[in-house]
């Protein structure tokens, strides 16, 4: 029997051997770019916009997952063929399209970030949407990676036009100079962040509560424990709904495979736990849609409730010719 190797090379001669030599034609250059970061779908009779903001190389280690072996935690992402190094953290925002209004969901960085993030407002011009012409903004919670686009670099509003509607409990914490002062210097980057967004203009927000529309079809549901006001939202049109579940659960893959591990930036992580598991399993009995701000784009899809957690089924826009 011919191993691997005989195998191949038998087959080289034969090509060899069937072929004149062709020209080469690797002189032209590696582009490396990819498609605008845009991926459309509808929920009943609103048009979601999943947009792309970037993404982040770094580094785990064993402080990224607290309460599992750092060894574990690397043999389940390589079972998943997820990056380890460098592991690639994403960012993914959307606009929700009413008919009514234009609503953004989370804002990534604006040029406040790595350069290999502030994508959004490309991603938007390239799928057709004015960021001026966005009606509201809704935040899931304070972090960084959600709410450094909503003000640039150089000071201005992004979204000048728009209603900024924010969690009334990460109000309170993170723009609390006490609870900043509270925490180690290294953890009050995020309160920095918040009071470098929203000092400016903290009389214009609207602070929200959860339970309550927070935008025509837009119901903000609780998901603490991330964040001490960290809000998801079901997004409702004609008998479909979306659950954009923000950062309750971060890479599925990841997260929703475990859903008791531990992310080391979840302020309360059993809390954390516990609401990542409500929102999941409401979505698979309901067989509701899903978005993750940290799945790989275009993040969105359904999961299923296992033995030990949810699989998770992305989905593309070729599902939906
Ligand atoms: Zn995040």
């Amino acid at each position: 029997m011919m191993d691997r190797r005989q195998f191949l090379s038998t087959a080289a001669v034969a090509a060899a051997g069937a072929m004149a030599p062709l020209p080469a034609f690797a002189a032209a250059p590696k582009l490396g770019t990819q498609a605008p970061g845009f991926f459309r779908f509808t929920i009943g009779d609103f048009e979601i916009t999943a947009l792309h903001d970037g993404s982040v190389a770094g580094e785990i280690d064993d402080k990224r997952i607290p309460n599992v072996k750092f060894d574990d935690v690397v043999k389940h992402m390589e079972s998943q063929y997820i990056p380890v190094k460098p592991f690639v953290n994403q960012f993914n925002t959307m606009v929700v399209n009413t008919g009514a209004k234009l609503v953004l969901i989370d804002a990534g960085f604006a040029n406040n970030g790595a350069p290999t993030t502030g994508k959004l407002a490309a991603n938007l011009a390239a799928a057709g949407i004015d960021a001026k012409s966005i009606d509201t903004v809704l935040v899931s919670h304070f972090h960084p990676d959600h709410i450094n686009g909503l003000r640039n670099k150089e000071g201005e509003l992004v979204y000048g036009g728009a209603e900024h509607v924010v969690p009334a409990g990460d109000f309170a914490h993170f723009m609390s100079e006490e609870k900043m002062n509270a925490v180690p210097e290294a953890a009050r980057g995020a309160f920095k962040t918040a009071q470098r967004v929203f000092a400016p203009n903290a009389k214009d927000l609207r602070q929200a509560e959860w339970g309550k529309e927070w935008a025509p079809g837009i119901t903000a549901i609780q998901s603490d424990g991330h964040t001490p006001g960290h809000t998801s939202f079901v997004v409702s049109s004609g008998n479909k709904t979306l659950l954009v579940v923000g950062d309750a659960c971060n890479d599925p893959r990841i997260f929703a495979k475990n859903p008791e591990w531990h992310l080391g930036f979840d302020l309360d992580k059993p809390k954390a736990v516990e609401t990542r598991k409500k929102l999941l399993d409401m979505a698979s009995a309901d067989r509701m849609q899903v978005t993750f701000y940290h799945a790989a784009f275009p993040a969105t899809g359904f999961v299923s409730k296992t033995a030990t957690g949810y699989d998770w089924y992305p989905m593309s826009y070729t599902d939906l010719m």
